[in-house]
């Protein structure tokens, strides 16, 4: 009945829907949720968008996605620049002559880099090997330990001497007072939500929600000649080599009968005491105004609580340590194999990856795998 099933309405899901539909394919796009856009769906309160499974925003350098995206949502002209807060100091993000200047009241380029090669020497790294180490070697001690390590450990559960270091690498460190947390050519959110920007990328396509593809599997195959699956990797296997560990985020969310809270999209609290690792408020995403330029009285905010996946959570970043990487290989190596009525099996986004995407990775990356 269609050429394709998609398991997943979330972007890597949606963006292979749309080419394939485009090339004249039929397709069948299902999701557990009641709901499209996987972790990217923002709903509406008292006129703010807001983005219920965390902060979204849209960055990237490749002119393909960027023109992609276009198509469906006209995009603001938002700019990343959160602020880290330590015990009540406040510090700009990323790390930039802003943070150089609060941490150690230093006013040139040159001052702030000869701070941080003082630090690394003493730390005495050579080659990092390590996410602590990459985090020292980049920019120094004090850095390390008020804004990275307490973060760090919060948002990761584990000691940064046992994680990757790229996961910091993901972070501009700039000789210049420059606040924008991106390093894209093209940034900002879509104007009225990515609920909206999704469901027009879905026009003329069929969508079942609340349908879970594991539990009813067969009956679902057989209506498909080929399967695009963006689930996690390990539940299609059955966990047959066991569990991968992912990270899970919990928000508490409160709508405040006040117009601002904290002045700014997103504020991280880098203390290892306090329990949520950043409270976004979401009005700031567009500005605290209405469609119409109205400012808006009220605001919601949602504190982000890091915490270990268990089975039943939703899972939101995959942890990508050498045995998560080990077993997400032998994981591959059957995903490689699989086949439906005779065809591949295709697996892709974080899930059915295992990747620490950003949307727009998630979105080139299916446009690559459907230039067939
Ligand atoms: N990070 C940090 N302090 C901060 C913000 C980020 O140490 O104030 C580190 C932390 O290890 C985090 C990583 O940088 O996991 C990547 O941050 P990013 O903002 O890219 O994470 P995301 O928004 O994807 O959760």
């Amino acid at each position: 009945m269609y050429d394709y099933l998609i398991v997943g309405a979330g972007l890597y899901g949606v963006t292979c829907a749309r080419l394939l539909t485009d090339e004249g394919k039929k397709v069948l796009v299902i999701d557990r949720r009641d709901h499209i856009a996987g972790n990217v769906y923002t709903e509406e309160t008292e006129g703010i968008q807001v983005h219920r499974y965390g902060a979204h925003i849209f960055h990237t350098n490749d002119r393909k996605v960027w023109d992609f995206v276009q198509r469906f949502a006209e995009f603001n002209r938002f700019t990343n620049a959160p602020i880290a807060n330590y015990k009540g100091e406040l510090y700009s993000l990323p790390f930039n002559m802003y943070t150089f200047n609060r941490m150690w009241g230093v006013v040139t380029p040159e001052e702030a880099e000869a701070k941080i090669e003082e630090q690394r020497r003493s730390a005495g790294i050579t080659e990092p090997g390590n996410l602590e180490e990459q985090a020292i070697s980049l920019v120094g001690t004090d850095i390390y330990e008020k804004l990275i390590k307490g973060y760090t450990e919060k948002q990761w559960g584990r000691p940064c001497r046992e994680l990757p270091a790229f996961i910091i690498r993901r972070l501009p460190v700039r000789f210049t007072y420059d606040n924008n947390y991106f390093n894209a050519l093209y940034q900002g959110i879509p104007v009225g939500g990515y609920t909206g920007m999704v469901s027009r990328m879905l026009e003329g396509i069929e969508v079942r929600l609340v349908v879970d593809y594991l539990e009813d599997r067969e009956a679902y195959e057989n209506t498909a000649g080929q399967v695009i699956y963006t689930g996690p990797i390990d539940a299609y296997f059955g966990y047959s080599l066991g569990h991968l560990e992912y990270r899970s985020v919990r928000f508490e969310t409160e709508l405040l009968d006040i117009p601002n809270f904290q002045g700014n999209a997103a504020v991280n609290y880098t203390d290892a005491e306090t329990p949520w690792t950043r409270i976004i408020e979401h009005k700031w995403f567009e500005f605290g105004k209405d469609p119409e330029g109205n400012p808006l009285p009220k605001t919601v905010i949602s504190r982000e609580y890091s915490s270990e996946w268990k089975p039943g959570e939703e899972p939101y970043y995959p942890v990508n340590d050498e045995k998560n990487g080990t077993m997400y290989a032998a994981y591959k190596e059957l995903a490689d194999k699989e086949t439906v009525n005779g065809n591949p099996v295709i697996f892709g986004g974080r899930l059915g990856e295992y990747r620490y995407y950003d949307m727009d990775q998630v979105i080139a990356a299916a446009m690559n795998r459907m230039s067939f």
